[in-house]
């Protein structure tokens, strides 16, 4: 099974990286892999540059622990100007990877909102939705679309390619992006919220220090 985190990553920060390690240990999983959105559809434009929100991921990650970075949502903005639609994005995944089950994680603030993403309901002809939760979460009201999809155990979701939805609890950092942006933005430390070198890449390139 292959994990998606997707995000803008403005700046990447210990709540990504902590989460997507332990889906990873959690669901057994061959590798995670981060995707940088290029135009997010459901916010504001991005700080800083795709390039500058890439590198930093990178720093971050540096291909260890199974984690890797996938750019295909900033090499499609090169040559299709349209928003960074999660549907396409499995999509093309899907293509690469015909016969491996693919798990996308989201959280539960993300959930909330998924009926409203672009084609929200063909995301599960490509991968299972697993939704990270915090610890004593109750699973929501669910209309019937998820009941029908909603699978008892991790051993289902991998019997079947996509298709599935499941929550899974883990460890929430209370950690945002907008929060390090204020903090750097104010002139306070950022330092343990974030890795040493993303933190170094900022301060040469004074980002965020301006609302
Ligand atoms: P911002 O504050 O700019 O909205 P963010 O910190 O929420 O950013 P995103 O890049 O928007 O980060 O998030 C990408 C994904 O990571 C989303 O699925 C989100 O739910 C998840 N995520 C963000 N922060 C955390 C965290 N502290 N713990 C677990 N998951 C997180």
């Amino acid at each position: 099974m292959i994990g998606i985190f997707g995000g803008t990553f403005d700046p990447v920060h210990y709540g990504h990286l902590r989460s997507a390690l332990e889906v990873k240990d959690i669901f057994g999983l061959d590798e995670v892999r981060l995707i940088p959105c290029a135009d997010p559809p459901h916010r504001g434009q991005p700080a800083v540059t795709a390039e500058m929100r890439l590198r930093m991921l990178e720093l971050a990650i540096q291909d260890r622990l199974g984690l890797t970075v996938d750019t295909r949502e900033l090499d499609r903005h090169k040559t299709d100007q349209t928003p960074s639609y999660m549907v396409d994005t499995l999509q093309s995944l899907r293509q690469e990877f015909p016969n491996e089950p693919l798990l996308l994680f989201i959280g539960t603030d993300a959930f909330e909102h998924l009926t409203g993403w672009h084609q929200w309901q063909r995301l599960f002809d490509y991968a299972h939705i697993a939704v990270m939760t915090r610890p004593g979460f109750e699973t929501p009201a669910l209309n019937d679309f998820f009941k029908a999809r909603l699978a008892k155990n991790i051993d289902r979701l991998r019997q079947q390619n996509a298709g599935q939805l499941y929550f899974q609890q883990i460890t929430q950092l209370d950690i945002s992006a907008t929060a390090i942006r204020d903090m750097i933005a104010r002139k306070q430390n950022p330092v343990f919220l974030l890795p040493d070198a993303v933190i170094e890449y900022i301060k040469q390139n004074k980002l965020y220090e301006t609302h």
